[in-house]
């Protein structure tokens, strides 16, 4: 399915081009969603995030206080004129957040590795347009993150980006999910045009790791960051140990603001060096497929003249003579070897396959 995604309008460039998503993970009281989406406000952020319903992988923790909280959300809406979004899981959600005015819902991690889960939300989103934002699933698959979008889009939902949260590893050791940037790389190369907005936070697991990840997470070409505020993590009832406080993301955003100018300085600067390797390569490319036609040939007449295809003596000086001359340039010995035996095998497979076409 092929899918073209619409313009979400309160993504539209509100700090050059980057997207900025923020609020607690999960709604704990109407005094901390106010007192956070004000301070979020404050600094210029346009969308708010909190979770009502909180999916716990264990049971008896927090989780959430379901639709009573949604109303802390329009309160919060109300009087800073942010967006609110949050995350829904079943067509019970979507409908009670839909009455109460959200304007955005996220599917979480564990939701999206359900496909029935999914289509449930689709279908009761049927015939809104509302934005939805789709986690990856917690395991590496890229295949269910993709199948959600087909669902939504497939349910007439348009207005899509996604949020790489970190993947479930047995072998990760530093973060509490493992980034797997190429995961989400390889969704924009499947998806084109699809916004991508990172969460540093669900990654990192602790808010010391959040800064550096967000900073990958700009140097990746993400389209926004995701992240996880309070008012007072350390007595967050989930997910205390990877929040910042509004001051700490006050930082972070404006270490982020002289990384992205100086990364854009950075390329500028790269940039005559890049155009030149770019040429150099298309000119690589030209002088291989020229060797193959000398060598076919070359091909042609041994087989005229019942010569062996591979000649042993004469790959061993020709292979002398570039590392020879591969040595007036300062080239590593190894490196012209390795490069001159792809070339050479190239050729002889030439010649070889030429001679069975005979
Ligand atoms: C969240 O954003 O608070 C959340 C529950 O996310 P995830 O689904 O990525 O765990
Ligand atoms: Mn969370």
């Amino acid at each position: 399915m092929m899918i073209r995604t619409g313009k979400i309008r309160e993504l539209d460039p509100m700090d050059r081009g980057f997207t900025l998503i923020a609020g607690p993970c999960s709604a704990e009281s109407r005094e901390q969603v106010l007192e956070c989406a004000r301070s979020l406000s404050d600094m210029g952020v346009r969308i708010f995030r909190a979770g009502v319903w909180k999916p716990r992988t264990r049971p008896g923790n927090f989780e959430g206080w379901g639709e009573k909280a949604l109303g802390w959300l329009q309160e919060a809406k109300t009087e800073t004129g942010m967006t609110v979004m949050t995350e829904v899981a079943n067509s019970r959600h979507v409908e009670a957040a839909l009455k109460a005015g959200i304007d955005m819902f996220w599917i979480g991690a564990r939701t999206t590795t359900s496909p029935f889960a999914v289509q449930e939300i689709a279908d009761s989103l049927r015939g809104t347009d509302i934005p939805v934002m789709v986690k990856n699933p917690i395991n590496t698959e890229l295949e269910l993150w993709i199948g959600a979008f087909e669902r939504l889009y497939g349910a007439g939902l348009t207005r899509l980006a996604a949020i790489p949260r970190g993947f479930s590893a047995h072998d990760e050791r530093l973060y509490r999910y493992s980034p797997q940037w190429q995961i989400p790389v390889e969704l924009r190369r499947c998806i084109p045009g699809l916004p991508i907005l990172c969460d540093p936070s669900h990654m990192a697991g602790r808010s010391s790791l959040v800064p550096p990840l967000a900073r990958m997470a700009l140097d990746m070409k993400a389209d926004g960051l995701f992240i996880e505020v309070h008012p007072e993590p350390g007595k967050a009832l989930s997910d205390s140990a990877q929040q910042l406080t509004p001051a700490e993301f006050k930082e972070l955003i404006s270490t982020l603001v002289s990384h992205r100018e100086s990364l854009e300085e950075d390329m500028k600067i790269l940039k005559p060096y890049r155009k030149s390797i770019e040429e150099t390569d298309r000119k690589i490319v030209e002088l291989v497929a020229a060797r193959l036609e000398a060598s076919d040939k070359a091909g042609d007449l041994k087989r005229l003249r019942n010569l062996a295809v591979l000649q042993p003596e004469r790959y061993k000086s020709l292979a002398g003579d570039m590392v020879e001359e591969g040595r007036r340039y300062g080239l590593d010995e190894s490196f012209i070897r390795s490069l001159f035996e792809i070339l050479h095998t190239e050729s002889i497979k030439h010649q070889l396959e030429n001679n069975n076409r005979e």
